[in-house]
């Protein structure tokens, strides 16, 4: 860098325009802050352009042709075999997810006060930025940088073409036989979505069960679901290594029990997310970060490095576009509104999107447990679910944990139809600090899962 670049002074600077950036842009220009923020790629970042919104869509396309297949069961006669067109699908995707980029982008180029930069961004020091040959400065940087695929280290992998959920994004053609590398989030929803498609797929896992992170059940009866629609599903078989010998792509797995290699057309690597930190500069600000490239921040979102935050999936807290906007709300809280917001009033909810969807709030039934506190739990299979019954979609359970002192509700699951909606009924009451009693007492709208809710926790029994 020349000693005669400008450097241009800004009240505040936002790295990566995911989903705490823009919105903070927003605020702290409205307050009349001169704002600088730079995106080096997609405005909209994972969850608009390789994440939520494009994947969502295409379960959304999945469903429909695994309903058509399913029309019969409904007394409705279709023509002759189902076949997608993968074309279709990803045209509807690229319009539904491109709208959404295109409004970030309108958004932040219109906002007074606020100046977009492209290009990538790293720190000379913790309080100037370079992006391409301009320098600039200000008293605050907001970290909003996100995360990208994760790649193993294994023998091959330079060697294969493999997929992330990035390139996925340009499928627009059946694969063959789709090989999934990983059985957690990401894998579970393209594994299912691509069968509907109608590719073969199967998923390696090395653990001894999908999605390691819930609870026991909870994953037997996800892997039930996948199996009843043909998907493989390779337990204990940890893939070490990848080929590809003339039109096949082989993983070749670790494993005591089953083919240790697998063959397939394509090949996905969903095995856990990076943090885009390694390349920011950021041993020029004296921002730390943990072993996992994550950056260190207190409960307010500030970085070891005074006058830096960093919110997003980059500081490891929350991994969610509701925990990335999260991030948003405490900082413009505490910055602009003098209203102490932490990350730790937040209570851990999400959901998996494969069909039924799985909804989950606070601790799983492991987590409960090992909390070592009395408590209490009750379950009800789908199959008593009334709405669903009518439906025809009785896959799935849904359970709920309760503290047997406090009567506060401390977790709950719901992996069956409306699940990622009916969830948010004991969410809320959490959030209240309520005890489940409020639930019972309320009068539900018949029929819909959430009215079962409170006829569920009418069996609690001790765990
Ligand atoms: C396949 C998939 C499905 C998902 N589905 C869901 C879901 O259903 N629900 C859910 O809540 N979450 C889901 N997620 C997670 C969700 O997408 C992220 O948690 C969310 O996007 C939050 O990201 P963020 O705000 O931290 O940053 P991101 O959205 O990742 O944005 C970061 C931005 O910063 C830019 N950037 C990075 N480094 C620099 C730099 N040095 N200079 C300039 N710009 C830079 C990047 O280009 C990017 O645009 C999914 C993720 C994936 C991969």
């Amino acid at each position: 860098m020349g000693a005669k670049t400008m450097t241009t002074q800004y009240d505040a600077i936002i790295i990566g325009t995911g989903q705490a950036g823009p919105s903070l842009a927003a605020r702290l220009a409205n307050s009349g802050r001169k704002v600088a923020i730079i995106e080096r790629k997609l405005f909209g970042g994972t969850c608009v352009n390789t994440g939520c919104i494009p994947t969502k869509t295409m379960v959304a396309s999945a469903y429909a042709a695994h309903m058509v297949r399913r029309a019969g069961d409904f007394g409705v006669v279709t023509g002759t075999d189902v076949s997608v067109d993968m074309k279709r699908v990803k045209a509807r995707k690229d319009q539904i997810s491109g709208k959404s980029r295109t409004s970030v982008e309108g958004w932040l180029k219109h906002l007074a006060n606020c100046t977009v930069y492209e290009g990538h961004a790293r720190f000379e020091s913790a309080s100037v930025v370079q992006v391409g040959d301009l320098r600039l400065t200000a008293p605050q940087i907001f970290i909003n940088v996100g995360g990208r695929a994760s790649i193993p280290e294994m023998p091959g992998i330079d060697q294969v073409p493999y997929l992330t959920n990035s390139s996925m994004m340009g499928v627009d053609f059946l694969p063959r036989h789709l090989v999934i590398v990983g059985g957690s989030y990401i894998g579970l929803e393209f594994a299912q979505m691509f069968r509907r498609f109608g590719s073969e797929v199967t998923i390696i896992e090395q653990n001894s069960r999908l999605i390691q992170r819930e609870d026991e059940d909870v994953s037997a009866c996800i892997k039930e679901i996948l199996e009843d629609e043909g998907i493989h599903v390779r337990l204990n078989a940890k893939c070490i290594a990848v080929s590809k010998p003339e039109d096949e792509i082989v993983a070749h797995a670790e494993c005591e029990t089953g083919d240790p290699e697998i063959a397939g057309s394509h090949l996905l690597m969903a095995v856990g997310r990076t943090p885009n930190t390694g390349d920011l500069g950021l041993e020029n600000t004296g921002v730390l970060m943990d072993k996992r490239g994550n950056i260190e921040v207190d409960d307010f979102l500030r970085t070891s490095a005074p006058g830096i935050w960093a919110l997003g999936d980059c500081n490891g807290k929350g991994g969610f576009t509701h925990t990335s906007y999260n991030d948003f709300e405490i900082v413009a809280a505490n910055l602009l509104d003098k209203d102490e917001r932490r990350v730790t009033d937040r209570i851990t909810a999400y959901a998996l999107y494969i069909d039924p969807p799985l909804g989950r709030v606070g601790m799983t039934e492991a987590e409960v447990r090992k909390s070592g506190r009395k408590a209490l739990v009750a379950t009800r299979p789908m199959t008593k679910v009334t709405r669903a019954v009518e439906k025809g979609e009785t896959q799935g359970f849904m359970k709920i944990f309760v503290d047997a002192e406090t009567k506060r509700i401390l977790g709950a699951a719901i992996l069956g139809t409306g699940g990622d909606e009916a969830i948010h009924s004991i969410l809320d009451v959490m959030y209240a600090k309520a005890p489940y009693t409020l639930i019972q007492r309320a009068v539900h709208i018949h029929p819909t899962v959430s009215e079962l809710i409170p006829t569920m926790l009418g069996d609690l029994k001790p765990l």
